[in-house]
């Protein structure tokens, strides 16, 4: 008999007890949030192990997120000695991968086998229909990927595919050539990582039937977000002598875009004859504050399953809200928030900061670093380092410098111009051969490997005097376009998020320029006593401007030369700035850091202080979602997981105008606040009642003081050709204009071309007829007006 009186069940109520000691039978916890679910799924494997029921190896337990993954070993690790790493816990994924690599042979990949990205997967497509002289006009390479996608997901071969039609059976026999030519190569995408395993499980009975005595217990955490092979896997490991059991809160589904079915919680009730269906109502997270929020925002979701949620914790604090004029003053709110958390003793991995999309994040970002508060963002890249964001800086490094060969084999065939990886490798033989650059090398080449290296340098070279004399901004905007970057993110599946990501990239660039001054953007700056940031200039403030460790500059501040004034164009300075950026600003590893991510990525985890920005109609909820119903109720249901994240502090906030995806949004706040109850919150600015977004939809309730030109809705609409914007824009005190003759002491007589900047900061690019373009700060450089 197994001991009922283990110390592992002693922080655990009825409820939560009897689902951890349940016997070897089905089981599913329906549960809200908070309520110990993955605690009752971690206890009950580290209790099967300490009574003896079964050892390390007879687990199987699946969550999405590495980071989940990890919290559940961390956790387990507390409460038994054992060897967590050795066992079958991880995401979907990675447990693929690791049933295929140990059984490579039978999946019939080689052992070595790698794993396509996206990106590498459409190249691949690519590369398929050029060779297989298939028409990208009638199927283009973006929609085939999404058929392949989709056929996987579904659990369908090429031979199993639709084809009634003659494009069903051309789109058929493609799925069939790119399966041939992955496997010809050793590689398997991601949606193939799980099909293969469920395979080979399902036509090996060996292989089954071991693995089915191997894992006497399948452990599922957030069940709702499962797809339908996910869940067809998960049945493949379940037999007659084993258990599955599932937890999950209906309420928290929130990847249905992505095909997950809640529907596969009554499949797995009726399939499966589950007995035991336990409920847990109490919540353990959150104050009663917070909680009551959750509820009453849930309760407004047509399709439930029904759960409730009480605390004995008290009300807790009020939840703070906050509306801010813009993002910009969102985020130092923020950061001084964060701050005085941190100064009253809050660990700052306790403060998470949610967002609804990534491109949100890099306002915040920039706040946080200017202010040296550690972050670290989860979930996604750091923005610099995304791959859309690196192969458009790698563009602007060719333009500052054709030479950068880094850059050049990055983009040098991507967008796919038809540049192989041999001929590329010829290049570089013939560069080193003539040790000289790729760019120089190029009109080396010959054939039509040849022709195509030097229609790309030719690109290169035509931006480069496309842009000359242009704005920072007007340079980054003409590069996407000719690049092509823009219009191959538009025809791709998930190339929505990269796309605002480009056009965020114009708005880092912008608020370089405007905001920050060139190479100062990224300097952290010291605060007074009074906790006020020295933002004017050293000078205006009786300080030595020569003396620089004054403002602490930060490294990729190039000061301008002293004689001459010359200086980097703000290009250079400008990737200089994101090259730094990326590297330095990341919070070390194990540094106390505030976390950033995605609501999405903040699934199952749970912190002291919670911020959720950015609450505006159209963006949380999002546009996509109000098209329809169901899109609604995910965000809705995206929306309580946010507010569940919180113990005991929650904040949220929102902004009356948003410098989104390259266009200033004037915001209406997100109806959610209407669905939140009023003595539950405490509203840190007044409570703006104008502002208020209605619970019945667009077109009513906007204030009549609006600007005149708004057009409603959202979409294109929601923005104005010309946003009336407080710009920060000084007048110029230089004196100068585009077209002026100007006079330099070494350089001469020369024709102004560009002004950027202002105050301490103005530069001016200049034509010297005899030294070429020359950039220049006004601040140092002595330039008299030629008449
Ligand atoms: P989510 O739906 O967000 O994934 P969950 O249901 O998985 O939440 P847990 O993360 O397991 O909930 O638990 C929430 C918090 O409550 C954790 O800090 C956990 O340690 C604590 N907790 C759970 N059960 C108890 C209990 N019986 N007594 C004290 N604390 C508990
Ligand atoms: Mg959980």
């Amino acid at each position: 008999e197994v001991a009922a009186d283990s110390p592992l069940l002693q922080h655990l109520n009825p409820e939560q007890r009897a689902a951890v000691t349940l016997p070897n039978e089905h089981a599913l916890i329906l549960a809200g949030a908070g309520s110990g679910k993955t605690r009752v799924l971690t206890t009950r494997i580290a209790w099967l192990l300490a009574t003896g029921q079964i050892g390390p190896g007879n687990v199987l337990a699946v969550t999405f997120t590495n980071k989940a993954a990890k919290e559940m070993m961390t956790r387990l690790q507390a409460m038994l000695p054992v060897n967590v790493r050795g066992m079958w816990i991880g995401t979907f994924h990675g447990l693929c991968n690791r049933f295929l690599r140990a059984h490579y042979k039978l999946a019939a990949l080689p052992q070595s086998f790698q794993i396509l990205d996206t990106q590498d997967q459409l190249s691949a497509i690519k590369r398929l229909m050029k060779q297989h002289n298939v028409d990208e006009e009638r199927f283009p390479a973006k929609e085939t990927q999404w058929y392949i996608a989709g056929a996987k997901e579904e659990g369908l071969r090429p031979n199993m595919m639709e084809t009634r039609t003659e494009e069903d059976r051309r789109k058929a026999e493609i799925y069939q050539l790119y399966e041939e030519q992955c496997q010809r190569e050793g590689v398997v995408d991601f949606a193939e990582l799980m099909l293969r395993s469920y395979e080979v499980l399902r036509d090996i009975d060996p292989i089954r039937e071991h693995y089915r005595r191997r894992f006497h217990h399948i452990l599922i955490d957030e069940f709702q977000d499962t797809n339908k092979l996910q869940y067809a896997w998960i049945k493949m490991f379940a037999g007659s002598g084993n258990s599955v059991f599932a937890v999950g809160d209906d309420d928290q589904s929130i990847y249905a875009f992505r095909g997950a079915r809640v529907g596969n919680m009554a499949d797995f009730v009726r399939e499966f004859d589950v007995r035991h269906q336990i409920k847990l109502e109490q919540n353990y997270r959150s104050f009663s504050n917070i909680l009551d929020s959750a509820n009453a925002l849930i309760a407004h979701n047509k399709t439930r399953l029904g759960k409730n949620l009480r605390t004995d914790q008290g009300p807790g604090e009020p939840v703070r809200v906050y509306e801010a004029p813009t993002d910009m003053a969102e985020a130092q709110w923020m950061v001084e928030e964060i701050r005085q958390l941190v100064r009253d003793g809050t660990p700052r991995h306790e403060v998470a900061v949610l967002y609804r999309s990534n491109a949100q994040s890099r306002v915040i970002e920039t706040s946080l670093f200017n202010a040296a508060v550690p972050y670290r963002v989860y979930g996604g890249l750091r923005f610099f380092e995304r791959a859309e964001i690196k192969h458009a800086l790698s563009y602007l490094r060719l333009l500052e410098n054709p030479h950068d060969d880094t850059s050049f084999l990055r983009v040098v065939n991507f967008p796919a111009r038809g540049i192989g990886a041999r001929s590329v490798e010829q290049l570089q033989d013939a560069a080193r051969a003539a040790s000289c650059s790729l760019h120089d090398a190029v009109h080396a080449t010959t054939g039509k490997a040849g022709a195509n290296l030097a229609a790309f340098v030719q690109k290169i070279d035509a931006m480069r005097a496309e842009t000359e004399g242009l704005t920072l901004r007007e340079i980054i905007e003409v590069m996407l376009q000719r690049s092509g970057l823009v219009d191959h993110y538009k025809a791709e599946r998930d190339g929505g998020d990269r796309i605002e990501n480009l056009e965020e990239l114009v708005n880092a660039a912008e608020s370089f320029v405007t905001q920050e001054g060139f190479g100062r953007d990224a300097v952290a700056l010291p605060v007074d006593e009074l906790g006020t940031t020295l933002r004017q200039s050293p000078a205006s403030q009786g300080l030595d401007p020569s003396l620089p460790e004054i403002n602490e500059p930060s490294p990729d501040y190039v000061p301008p030369d002293a004689e001459t004034g010359e200086t980097l164009s703000p290009l250079a300075a400008f990737l200089t700035h994101a090259a730094l950026e990326s590297g330095d600003n990341q919070a070390q590893a194990g540094q106390d850091a505030v976390q950033l991510m995605t609501v999405h990525a903040a699934k199952g985890l749970e912190f002291d202080c919670v911020f959720v920005t950015g609450l505006e109609e159209g963006l949380f909820p999002s546009e996509r979602s109000l098209a329809d119903y169901d899109g609604l109720e995910e965000e809705r249901r995206l929306m309580y997981v946010a507010i569940t994240r919180a113990r005991q502090r929650l904040y949220l906030s929102y902004s009356q105008t948003r410098l989104l995806h390259g266009q200033t949004r004037y915001n209406v706040k997100s109806r959610f606040f209407d669905e939140l109850p009023e003595a539950a919150l405490k509203w840190l600015t007044p409570k703006n009642q104008n502002f208020g977004g209605s619970a019945f939809g667009f077109g009513m309730g906007y204030p009549s003081s609006r600007p005149s030109g708004y057009s409603g809705g959202y979409g294109k609409g929601d923005t104005f050709a010309s946003p009336p914007v407080p710009q920060q824009k000084a007048t110029p005190d230089h004196g100068l204009r585009p077209g002026m003759q100007v006079f330099h002491a070494k350089f001469g007589e020369g024709t102004v071309l560009t002004l950027e900047g202002s105050g301490m900061d103005a530069r001016a690019q200049i034509n010297f007829p005899r030294h070429g373009q020359k950039w220049l700060a006004l601040s140092v450089a002595k330039l008299t007006p030629v008449p």
